[in-house]
């Protein structure tokens, strides 16, 4: 209540400050009767609908009592968030609907997989069940206004008692997810609340209408989870795709604020929109827009569509929907967080308007789907028809995926799948026909074995599965002509996210595109087999191996070392006995770990099987002929990681959370969050690993003396995106650069990409190394063939300027991986990377580069080398870069042969940079296990340490 007495003091303050101004009477429902039976939100809350923004707390506080009070609605929890908030959605309809809602889901579950539903069936079904509407609302913590509009909602269609809403909810399933965002919508109000004082602020630029690092507009491990529905890492995305996908949205609303000085947003969105929409919905869009647009003219509010908003990227609220059959619609709104906004004309916008335009686009977009059900529902069916068709536009498409030997990376795939419901097979027996690999290659005939994942892109929600995995999805051309345009005019892009995603490609896993329908003698995919985890036998002679390929390794490696076990880590593939093991492989032996009790090896056990690892017991650790043996130089020591990573502002709280979220939550390992600001007085001695997440900026440079003396004594630096460019400059800690400053040096860079392929290619004739004579050998140089004349320094400034204009704001590249250096460990040869940055790393000499942008491939048709940016293409060669989504030529050679991830020692420490987030949204795996090596390996690896007392 206290809360509550200072805000009408504040209140007050206000009108005496602000005149009329902070006072927006304008009734929500003008003219409606509303059941006095169902307490008011005010009755509940003790202040009016909008006048400020609501807590977890009071929402949950106003639907527990309406579920009490109302036949017409029913609170359903769907999950937990981080922070232990439940997460709710209230399924609104009419007394006689709500008695049989059960069955109205499952006529909807039978309408969603219409195979073999013949159409008097169908139609008989369609009658009978009602059009579905799933108002969603907030995603994004401090977007406040929606939560306050969907709780209003939800007590107008439970209260109101005027006709025209009774035949409403006769007709219709209303489900409100009035606060999608719990966590972050608390963080950001406990901001608000800290920052608000007696005299309102209406000054946008005030903190009170911004808050502070890590803002609200992420959940607890800082996600946006407006980008993650098509990969599911957070518990509040995954409890709605399994709530909201069996109520079969028809009409789904998902509900944002934008800049305080807009005016409002609603879909439809402009070009590039994704290809897996369809005509269904591009029609609904603009019917439902001209109806919401028709609501707002009525007011006199300012609206539009488009400009700034597009639909290619599919991890949207709205596009999940919309590939799952429904109409999919965004609002923006501006924000004005507490209070209200002065805008550029003088007025003063408040909370509670802002609240009211969120609420009246709710109720005409409601309005539409129920006056247009019976059209929507039948072409919303026409579409669920068209997913499952043997002659539909997905039925010869089939997704394959070679499981190999990670299964903890397939799992990781498969829970992705099945969160989406998506059905998914396996091959009886070998099958080989036409399709297209990662790298765009077609081949007439890909040789799968039996055991190959298969996904038949004709299903029940193709379009959601071909958004999600499909290799290449095109832009139209007329948008890639004004992008360009804009690029060369303005140096803007168009592009609102990342042009690619495809999830084969982050989650780097051997998959196909095949031209086919699901092929014979599949079997449905319960489960991938694992080996049995654990020890094999406990009396192993000189110990145990745990194969290299799986990515639960790095993590089982560092918590037996936090657990006392010494562990080491194989550098090469070798064969002990019958078995093979890759490169990456740990080993545990009775002489590291001599103590006289079994503890350890029962926590070997433990660890094991908590990790789903099983450890081979060592018959013998002879490698035969050259393969490593145990004692040789090829099993290195490890050293227990002690991680810090930088957090706080000016952090980048999405690669910071995504850190935290990978160590912390998905593999539990310990780190400690630095503030960043401390950096320049906090004991570093305490790690041997320091993370910098991209952002951390001019910190880091302040911080070159002390960061390299703690480097120099055995730490490990590991610096992403910007915070690795930072520290790759002159004077700086890393001799790695950045492509601009080194335009004066490239051949050095050039001759170290060519030293590399030289090295792989080179033949000689060993009858000339014999040779007693002098010429009858003459010395070769890999630059021979190639014009190193780049022109002046000055051109090739005026042309980087020009190129970089053209960077990719989110593209899958190919990269190649060095197979001997321990950071690739657990990485196939071509790893996709996500580019999304600006800047390019340039390597040589003593800077490895471990990871390089593009993959060789033989082309007979280029008789010469060829120039491709700064670097030469060998004769008889093509550079394969582009993996999917949007890649200019421009960028694409500036790009090429550039470093991925650079390596270089300093003192008796490192420093690894990673040009991209390696951990992009958690779910870029492939370069997540790159990051893991770099954490748990590199203070053993690159580093050395130093010999302790036991
Ligand atoms: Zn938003």
């Amino acid at each position: 209540m206290h809360q509550f007495a200072s805000l009408v003091v504040a209140m007050c303050v206000a009108c005496v400050v602000f005149g009329q101004e902070l006072v927006y009477d304008a009734a929500f429902f003008p003219g409606a009767a509303h059941d006095p039976a169902i307490d008011t939100p005010e009755k509940i809350l003790g202040f009016a609908m909008g006048d400020r923004p609501t807590t977890h707390a009071e929402i949950e506080k106003c639907l527990k009592r309406w579920d009490e009070q109302s036949e017409r609605a029913l609170l359903v929890s769907h999950g937990q968030t981080h922070e232990g908030r439940t997460l709710y959605h209230i399924i609104i309809s009419s007394p006689r609907n709500m008695a049989r809602i059960e069955q109205i889901k499952k006529d909807l579950a039978t309408l969603g997989n219409p195979r073999g539903l013949s159409e008097a069936a169908g139609k008989a079904l369609l009658d009978r069940t009602p059009a579905t509407a799933w108002m969603a609302y907030s995603i994004h913590g401090d977007e406040l206004s929606g939560a306050d509009a969907g709780l209003a909602l939800a007590w107008h269609y439970i209260a109101c008692t005027d006709q025209s809403v009774l035949d409403l909810l006769d007709q219709t399933v209303v489900i409100i997810d009035p606060l999608m965002n719990p966590d972050g919508r608390d963080r950001y109000l406990a901001q608000l609340r800290e920052f608000r004082g007696a005299v309102p602020s209406v000054d946008d630029q005030a903190r009170l209408h911004g808050g502070r690092w890590p803002w609200g507009r992420t959940n607890h491990y800082l996600f946006d989870m407006n980008r993650d529905w098509i990969f599911g890492m957070c518990p509040e995305t995954r409890g709605r795709i399994a709530a909201a996908g069996p109520w079969q949205p028809m009409l789904f609303v998902d509900a944002h604020e934008m800049d305080t000085q807009d005016t409002y947003l609603f879909t439809p969105s402009r070009e590039p929109i994704n290809p897996n929409y369809t005509a269904f919905q591009k029609r609904w869009l603009d019917e439902f827009a001209g109806d919401h647009a028709g609501a707002f003219d009525a007011q006199g509010w300012r609206y539009y569509t488009g400009e700034w908003a597009d639909d290619w990227y599919p991890g949207y609220s709205n596009a999940w929907a919309s590939f799952r059959g429904g109409i999919g619609i965004l609002y923006e709104q501006a924000g004005v967080d507490w209070f209200g906004v002065r805008r550029a004309a003088g007025n003063v916008l408040t909370y509670r308007q802002s609240v009211h335009q969120q609420l009246l686009s709710s109720l005409a977009n409601v309005r539409t789907l129920f006056e247009n059900r019976a059209e929507i529902k039948q072409g919303w069916l026409a579409g669920r028809r068209a997913c499952v068709s043997s002659d539909g536009a997905y039925a010869r498409r089939v997704f394959a995926v070679v499981p190999g030997a990670n299964p903890s990376r397939v799992d990781a795939f498969l829970d992705a799948m099945r969160l989406q419901g998506f059905e998914t097979y396996l091959l009886g027996s070998e099958w080989s026909g036409p399709g297209v690999d990662r790298l765009g290659r077609a081949h007439e005939s890909v040789s799968l074995p039996a055991g190959t994942i298969v996904i038949p892109n004709a299903q029940p929600n193709a379009n959601l599965l071909a958004a999600m995995l499909e290799f290449d999805p095109r832009m139209n051309e007329a948008f890639l002509a004004e992008e360009r345009r804009d690029l060369i005019r303005n140096g803007q892009t168009w592009m609102y996210d990342v042009t690619g995603w495809s999830l084969p490609m982050l989650y780097d896993l051997e998959a196909y595109e095949l031209d086919t329908a699901l092929p014979d003698g599949v079997k449905p995919l319960v489960e991938i087999e694992r080996a049995e985890p654990g020890l094999r036998r406990r009396d192993a002679g000189q110990g145990w191996v745990i194969d290299g390929a799986d990515d639960a390794v790095p993590a089982l490696a560092m918590k037996l070392m936090l657990a006392g076990v010494r562990v080491r880590l194989a550098d090469e593939a070798f064969t002990w006995g019958e078995r093979g093991f890759a490169r990456g492989s740990i080993v545990i032996t009775r002489e590291d770990n001599p103590r006289g009790s079994a503890e350890w090896i029962d926590t070997l056990d433990r660890l094991c099987r908590e990790a789903q690892l099983a450890a081979e017991p060592i018959a013998t650790g002879l490698g035969a002929g050259d393969v490593a043996d145990i004692g040789g130089e090829h099993f290195d020591l490890l050293a227990t990681p002690r991680i810090a990573v930088l957090s706080e502002s000016p952090v980048d709280s999405g690669d910071f959370g995504s850190i935290w979220y990978t160590l912390d939550e998905r593999y539990q390992l310990p780190a400690t969050h630095l503030p960043c600001a401390s950096l320049s007085y906090a004991d570093l001695r305490r790690y041997n690993v320091l993370i910098a997440p991209g952002g951390a900026g001019e910190l880091l440079a302040d911080a070159t003396d002390k960061l390299r003396t703690w480097i120099e004594s055995g730490g490990t630096l590991i610096a992403i995106g910007s915070s690795g460019f930072e520290i790759a400059q002159e004077g700086g800690l890393s001799s790695a650069r950045a492509l601009e400053d080194v335009l004066g040096a490239l051949d050095e860079y050039e001759i170290a990409v060519l030293r590399e392929w030289a090295a792989d290619a080179e033949v000689f004739d060993a009858e000339t190394v014999w040779s007693h004579g002098v010429l009858s050998g003459k010395p070769a140089y890999p630059w021979d063939d190639i014009d190193l004349d780049r022109g002046s320094e000055e051109e090739l400034t005026r042309r980087d300027d020009w190129q970089r204009q053209f960077m990719p704001p989110g593209t899958v590249l190919a990269t190649r991986t060095d197979d001997e250096h321990w950071l690739t460990v657990g990485c196939g040869p071509d790893l996709p990377i996500l580019f999304s940055s600006t800047g390019v790393l340039m390597a040589k000499d003593e800077v490895e580069a471990p990871i390089r942008y593009g993959v060789l491939e033989d082309d007979a048709t280029a008789d010469e080398p060829r120039r491709a940016g700064w670097c030469t293409i060998p004769a008889g060669k093509e550079l394969r870069l582009r993996m999917s989504g949007l890649l200019w030529p421009e960028a694409a050679h500036r790009i090429a042969n550039s470093a991925a991830v650079t390596r270089e020692g300093v003192g008796r420490g490192q420093i690894i940079l990673f040009a991209d987030p390696p951990t992009f949204r958690a779910a870029s795996l492939g370069t997540t296990r790159v990051f893991l090596n770099a954490v748990v390996y590199g203070p053993g690896m690159g580093a050395s340490a130093p010999i302790l007392e036991p």
